[in-house]
């Protein structure tokens, strides 16, 4: 049992659930394939360190995240496996790239070659632009990738690149897909046959891993299905896994109740007066805002919280540290927790609600939860 009693907002972390995500993926993949655990923006906002402390109890040698303050902060909190930085790193900061023994992705072949003129061994991952247009190299260059794998004072322990449009059902889509694939394998068949030892070759991201399931390289990058949940929060691809695996959400978001309060008809709430009762109405504020990470877009569109086993709705302009809801006929007091996501009773709340009232993914709603907000873990 956790101690909430000095806790304001929280996210509670079941740890164990991440087992069994790594079980499930571990099935979904070949045998012989590792994973690389994406733990970029504080582990999907699950907390980085022990996220991953976790993971490497579990087996996995390899990790992955955005940039190099993120890789540091793993490698000082215990972090022994393989850390990629997936993102640019300033060349002014090889030194901390070499003294933290870090994977440098190589961005393209000038940023290599800026690289390897400063002292020192790096280690790093050749980077394929194979349509997304984001990082890499693509497939007409190859001359540049066969040199990224010659150049003095670079490692290169392997090669990536990254889809774009994987989790989409839509047939150009996968059309899409299929293509970056192909043109993933020509550039890997071709500096194989140049005889370029390649070191781990990696394709798939969370999708990548469900839907493309014949796709078979060294290693895995899963990041969002880590965390137990659908990107898009209307897809229901990870509903049909096969022989009916499902993945776990680890975590919860809380808050508590700050204060209980009759609202009359004609009287408002929040800024912006942006409710206004029309009977009488119960209201609690509560102790969770847009600066914890709850998109202000959420704000008067009846999302749904859970107070003491049953539903009760937002109301208002949610504000930078707090927001009311509706408690009208529910038994609640001063200090009671309320749910924004995670299970209360019999009742479940997943982070799609709030991912599709603010317009986006669940990949963002949980790495913008504040850094206020405590982690908590069991
Ligand atoms: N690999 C790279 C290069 C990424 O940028 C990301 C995240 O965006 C991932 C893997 C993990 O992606 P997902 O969360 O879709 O599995």
């Amino acid at each position: 049992e956790i101690d909430t009693s000095k806790l304001r907002a929280w996210v509670e972390i079941d740890l164990s659930k991440f087992k069994h995500n790594i079980e499930v993926i571990k099935e979904l993949l070949h045998d012989d394939v590792q994973i690389v655990g994406v733990v970029k923006a504080n582990a999907y906002g699950h907390g980085d360190v022990v996220v991953a402390k976790y993971f490497e109890s579990l087996g996995i040698k390899y990790f992955a995240v955005a940039c190099i303050e993120e890789a540091i902060k793993l490698r000082e909190g215990g972090i022994k496996g393989d850390i990629i930085i997936l993102g640019w790193t300033p060349s002014c900061q090889k030194d901390d790239l070499i003294k933290y023994d870090l994977c440098q992705t190589l961005a393209n072949e000038a940023y290599a070659e800026e690289l390897s003129k400063l002292p020192g061994t790096v280690r790093g991952y050749v980077k394929l632009n194979t349509g997304m247009n984001r990082l890499g190299e693509p497939k007409e260059h190859m001359d540049l990738i066969e040199k990224i794998y010659t150049l003095d004072n670079i490692k290169v322990e392997g090669i990536f690149s990254h889809l774009s449009r994987s989790d989409s059902k839509l047939e150009a889509d996968i059309v899409f897909t299929k293509q970056q694939i192909a043109n993933f394998d020509y550039v890997i068949n071709k500096l194989k046959a140049d005889g370029f030892e390649l070191g781990n070759v990696h394709l798939q991201n969370s999708y990548g891993i469900v839907t493309y399931r014949d796709l078979h390289y060294d290693l895995a990058r899963p990041g969002i299905i880590l965390y137990g949940v659908p990107s898009d929060p209307l897809d229901d691809t990870l509903d049909n896994l096969p022989n009916g695996m499902k993945f776990e959400a680890p975590l919860s978001l809380r808050c508590k109740v700050a204060m209980v309060k009759d609202v009359t008809p004609g009287q408002s709430v929040g800024y912006g007066n942006n409710f206004t009762a029309t009977e009488t109405i119960k209201v609690a504020t509560v102790t969770i805002g847009y600066a914890d990470g709850l998109s202000r877009l959420v704000s008067k569109k009846d999302m749904k919280v859970l107070v003491n086993g049953k539903y009760a709705r937002q109301i208002g302009n949610v504000c930078m540290d707090q927001m009311m809801i509706d408690v009208s006929g529910i038994d609640v007091k001063e200090g009671d927790t309320v749910t924004l996501i995670g299970q209360e009773g019999d009742n479940y709340l997943s982070v799609n609600q709030i991912s599709l009232l603010s317009n986006t993914i669940t990949n963002e709603t949980l790495s913008v939860i504040g850094e206020r907000v405590k982690r908590v873990y069991h």
